[in-house]
């Protein structure tokens, strides 16, 4: 029987498995299928604090993986297929391994949403991103696209124009899902050209570096190529949330539903991070809220001590 389990080693998984561990939970992190989350996608961070030269993502995530160990967090690998919160103590399930536990920390965290195209992923910090605050700062002076009709391209075609060079808004449809106000910002920006309706084919990158995009009219089969040094994809992200459908109050994008900081509708199960936060998204605010997620579950195990 476990005190603590976490689901998710992303920044709010891994904050949350420090703060269990110290407190003596020896706390278990199931990996999931994206071990160190979207950190472990990226780059350079810059906007993490503590950290003024910057820190490439996987080495801030195996830093805090290694900060957690040091204190008795032991990891598992593989992604939950089960959970039955139907009572205490709950019951998980990885690899076709049932493991009890008194509580219960999400931290499943978010997918952002991609294309599908050839060599996309692994071009991610090498000009194709999905988070405009993290990486807009590296694209000074420089031509880019975002690729989305939702309320993030727009802003984020705002944002980066402070930035770079010229954004193209690039959307597949001439009409768009963003509200008017948002279209009207972007439409109003001297940067900001947009592209309707256009798919992006392809991403060029001959020197590993993304250089073009080669995209295509959807009505007329008009292609071209348009030479720039990012790709911001903006077109959703998808919480990990399946697992618990039916189980736990979700909004109707799946988002789960926390209130007070992490806490859920089921006493003794918290959660924290990208899985319950569609607005701020950031790897500090992840850290912040897997810390209150596990001084939650450490003060639920002190108040049922004898249940
Ligand atoms: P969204 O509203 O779901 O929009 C996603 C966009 O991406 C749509 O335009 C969609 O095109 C496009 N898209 C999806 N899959 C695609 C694909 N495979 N290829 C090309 N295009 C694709 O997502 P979001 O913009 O991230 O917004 C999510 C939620 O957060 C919304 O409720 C939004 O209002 C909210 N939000 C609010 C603010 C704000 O108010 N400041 C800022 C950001 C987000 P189609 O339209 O053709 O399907």
């Amino acid at each position: 029987m476990r005190n603590v389990v976490i689901i998710g080693s992303g920044c709010a998984g891994l904050t949350a498995a420090i703060y269990a561990a110290r407190a003596n939970l020896k706390p278990l992190v199931l990996e999931g299928h994206e071990p160190g989350g979207q950190l472990s996608l990226t780059t350079h961070v810059e906007n993490f604090p503590g950290f003024p030269d910057g820190i490439m993502g996987p080495e801030l995530i195996e830093n805090m993986k290694r900060q957690a160990e040091r204190f008795g967090s032991e990891f598992k690998s593989g992604a939950v297929t089960e959970v039955d919160l139907t009572g205490r103590p709950f019951t998980i399930t990885v690899n076709g391994e049932k493991h009890e536990t008194k509580t219960l920390i999400i931290a499943a965290g978010a997918s952002a949403r991609l294309l599908g195209l050839k060599g996309e992923k692994e071009l991610i910090g090498r000009g194709v991103s999905t988070c405009a605050t993290c990486d807009g700062y590296f694209f000074r002076g420089k031509p880019i696209a975002v690729v989305g009709g939702g309320d993030s391209a727009m802003e984020e075609a705002n944002f980066l124009s402070r930035y770079a060079s010229q954004v193209y808004l690039i959307h597949r449809r001439n009409e768009f899902r963003a509200s008017k106000i948002m279209i009207d910002r972007a439409k109003a920006n001297p940067k900001v050209e947009f592209l309707t309706p256009y798919v992006v084919e392809e991403i060029l990158s001959p020197q590993g570096l993304v250089s073009a995009v080669r995209i295509r009219q959807t009505e007329t089969g008009e292609t071209r190529n348009i030479d720039l040094d990012g790709v911001f994809v903006a077109i959703g992200h998808d919480p990990n949330s399946t697992v618990f459908k039916g189980k736990l109050d979700m909004d109707e994008n799946g988002y789960l539903l926390a209130k007070h900081g992490g806490i859920s509708n089921i006493p003794g199960v918290f959660i924290a991070g990208d899985v319950q936060d569609h607005r701020y998204r950031q790897a500090v605010t992840a850290a912040g809220s897997g810390c209150m997620a596990a001084i939650d579950a450490e003060k639920f195990l002190e108040e049922h001590k004898d249940s």
